[in-house]
């Protein structure tokens, strides 16, 4: 099996949690190799090392943060080129889908989206995407050269092993094209409580709430609990709740010990971003929702009288 790339974005001087969770993959596939660009590039590499990767290949210029995502497709596109690396995977976020689509492009390839799952097979990989609830799609990459893979958060597992890599430096061919806008701020979104794609408690409000004011209750408890707000597609398309909430298959992963569903039916584009948890708890008044299929308990009632009762009892302590 050849070398394994992983780009990584990197947030606070190390890679992002999703790119740490990609190196522990690649290394049980093959030689992992992170691509770390940016200003904090040199530094990110031992915190690669340290979750699998053999070697990290660094270009530590700044242009590479004061301009878009895409300023990296030439630099990324020169590398594949001279090493022809088996795989190439990129985590799911804006930043990298905007990559690595205008790297396939660039080097006349595939991109398969939306893996959760890679198995080596002889020379190539097997590639799992979900297809629903219930259905995995294989995909079978047996040809030549590099196999592009945009993979969803949380599929994979980080393992700090501990270990440290070898670094190489590389000075990738910036272009005008990629580099004409350049980023003048960054801002960054305050939320309150904890980030929704990695607490360990979330609290997920959908259309049965009946209205955004409802959806207070949703809050409330996860408030009282220390979790994390999050939502069905229903309740963000009727901009009850902003995108950034929304659980499924077009939304946000999340995997927590515990996930609270009220007035959320359990449509396989829900189930397909949450059926991870280790205890899914429901709260639905139709006996025969499908959410109860996959809830570890399930609450047959009004979220509306259920919620405030649970509330009291967890602020009762
Ligand atoms: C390509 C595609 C992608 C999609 N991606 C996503 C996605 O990422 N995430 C997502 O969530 N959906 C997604 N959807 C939409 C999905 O199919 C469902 O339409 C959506 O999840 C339904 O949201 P809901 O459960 O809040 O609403 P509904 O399906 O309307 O369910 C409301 C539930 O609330 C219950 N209820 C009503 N009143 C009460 C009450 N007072 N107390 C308790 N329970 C009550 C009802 O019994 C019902 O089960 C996608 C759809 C498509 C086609």
């Amino acid at each position: 099996m050849g070398a394994v790339w992983v780009y990584s974005e990197i947030y606070a001087g190390r890679p992002a949690p999703v790119a740490l969770e990609l190196i522990s993959k690649a290394a049980e596939l093959g030689e992992a190799t992170a691509i770390l660009l940016g200003r904090d590039a040199a530094g990110a590499a031992s915190v690669a090392g340290e979750y699998g990767a053999a070697r990290a290949i660094v270009d530590a210029r700044a242009d590479y943060d004061e301009h878009l995502a895409p300023a990296a497709v030439p630099t990324l596109a020169a590398l594949v080129r001279e090493r022809q690396p088996a795989l190439l995977l990129f985590a799911t976020t804006y930043d990298s889908r905007d990559v690595a689509s205008r790297l396939a492009t660039r080097l006349d390839r595939g991109v398969v989206t939306n893996a959760t799952g890679i198995e080596a097979d002889g020379d190539g990989f097997r590639i799992l995407t979900p297809w629903g609830a219930n259905t995995i799609a294989v995909c079978e990459l047996t040809g030549p050269g590099t196999r592009i893979v945009l993979v969803r958060p949380k599929a994979f597992t980080a393992v700090n092993s501990g270990g440290a890599c070898a670094v190489e430096q590389f000075a990738g061919p910036l272009d005008a094209a990629t580099t004409a806008i350049r980023v003048v701020e960054t801002v960054e979104e305050t939320t309150q409580g904890p980030l929704l794609s990695d607490s360990k408690i979330v609290v997920a409000g959908g259309r049965g709430l009946g209205n955004a004011d409802n959806f207070g209750l949703v809050e409330e408890l996860a408030d009282a609990l220390g979790g994390a707000v999050g939502a069905s597609r229903a309740v963000v398309d009727a901009g009850w709740r902003p995108y950034g909430e929304q659980i499924g298959q077009t939304g946000v992963t999340v995997k927590p010990d515990v996930y609270i569903a009220c007035g959320i039916s359990g449509a396989i584009q829900h189930l397909a971003g949450m059926k991870g948890a280790k205890t899914i708890i429901a709260i639905n008044k139709d006996p025969e929702a499908p959410i109860f299929r996959s809830a570890d308990l399930g609450i047959v009632g009004d979220a509306l009288t259920v919620l405030p009762q649970l509330i009291a009892e967890v602020r009762r302590g």
